[in-house]
């Protein structure tokens, strides 16, 4: 072990409970697959390719079906090994040991184990009350940072940050600011018609969310195209696979499916929280999400986390203090939805 370093050999593992058998609504995924004429259709291309051959560096097909569908500049957009590859990568383009990174708490955790793993000193910004940014004491606290990352809407609390604040903090700052739009497909409202303002605007997405490909593992960068170029050097080659890239291009060039499914879980989204509010004891946070953080008064949310589980419902809970009193449901499919509540009133009840 003595080879290994401090910075690794203290962290702890990535750990987050999967189970198939249950309602799983504990990693904010899409409740729906792909659908099965995609891909059929995604499957038939894959067995006419020559799996032998390395795939392109730079997927040129899936890169302009990305700019088609953004209606970005394809010189600007780097595909990877989904978002957390970039997060990588945004490390690796920007970032020195002992450099400062501006991160908000709650807020998503590879961010802080990445800096960990750089050695970098971590300067975290709580959420506000209601779990609001709170942007002066972000631009403040960024005064010497390298970098300030943090996703809108906000993982695992659902608020967001209004565009004027990332104008905000995008002009106040001097290092890099790194926007996580891995949600924005749920809230409708990008900041990515500023990357041409901003030199230290990059923006990530991700086809894990809305766009039901976790499994695959494929995400893009969206950011000026000298840096964009530069992000591109640091990150992995060869790291988006055929299969990745097939999927990507027709999901892109069928979004009117996706766009289907993601309505369904904005009104679910609505529909549940309008639930959760008529319960005396549950207190929901208002998420622009595919998800929503609630706390049951006077329950402990580990004990409640147990019962869900025990009722074949998988949720998520925390251990950071702010967020301990508080449960994550995903939002499913109708039905998931429906099972989740009653269980719900079931616990409650007792
Ligand atoms: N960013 C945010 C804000 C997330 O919540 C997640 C997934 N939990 C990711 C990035 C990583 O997603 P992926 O690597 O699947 O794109």
């Amino acid at each position: 072990m003595k080879f290994v370093k401090d910075s690794v050999t203290s962290l702890s593992e990535y750990f987050v409970l999967q189970d198939f058998s249950v309602v799983k609504l504990n990693q904010n995924e899409s409740p729906f697959d792909v659908p099965a004429e995609l891909k059929d259709k995604i499957l038939k291309k894959l067995a006419e390719m020559n799996w032998n051959r390395y795939c392109e560096n730079r997927p040129l097909a899936l890169i302009r079906a990305i700019a088609e569908y953004t209606q970005f500049p394809e010189s600007g957009i780097v595909a990877a090994n989904a978002s957390n590859e970039i997060i990588q990568a945004v490390f690796s383009t920007f970032c020195r040991q002992d450099d400062k990174i501006v991160v908000v708490t709650p807020g998503f955790s590879v961010y802080p184990r990445l800096a960990h793993l750089h050695e970098m000193t971590l300067v975290p910004v709580p959420l506000g009350v209601n779990f609001e940014f709170d942007v002066s004491q972000i631009i403040w606290a960024a005064a010497e940072a390298k970098m300030v990352i943090l996703s809108s809407p906000n993982n695992p609390t659902g608020t967001t940050l209004p565009i004027e604040a990332v104008i905000q903090i995008a002009k106040g700052i001097n290092g890099v600011f790194v926007l996580d739009e891995a949600y924005v497909d749920f809230h409708k409202i990008s900041a990515q018609e500023y990357i041409h303002k901003f030199e230290n605007l990059v923006i990530i997405r991700t086809f894990s969310k809305a766009f039901s490909l976790a499994g695959l593992r494929l995400g893009y960068v969206l950011a000026q195209p000298h840096i964009a170029k530069q992000l591109e050097k640091a990150k992995l080659p060869f790291s988006v696979g055929i299969f990745q890239q097939i999927a990507g291009e027709m999901l892109m060039k069928n979004h009117a499916a996706i766009n289907k499914n993601v309505e369904i879980i904005i009104s679910e989204r609505e529909k549940l929280f309008a639930a959760l509010t008529k319960f005396d004891q549950v207190h929901p946070i208002k998420s622009a999400a595919n998800f929503i953080i609630f706390k049951i008064d006077g329950r402990s949310a580990q004990l409640a986390f147990e019962l869900f589980y025990q009722n074949g419902i998988l949720l998520r809970y925390f251990n950071e203090k702010q967020l301990s009193p508080f449960l994550r449901v995903t939002i499913g499919k109708p039905d998931e939805n429906n099972k989740f509540l009653t269980v719900l009133k079931k616990i409650l009840s007792k």
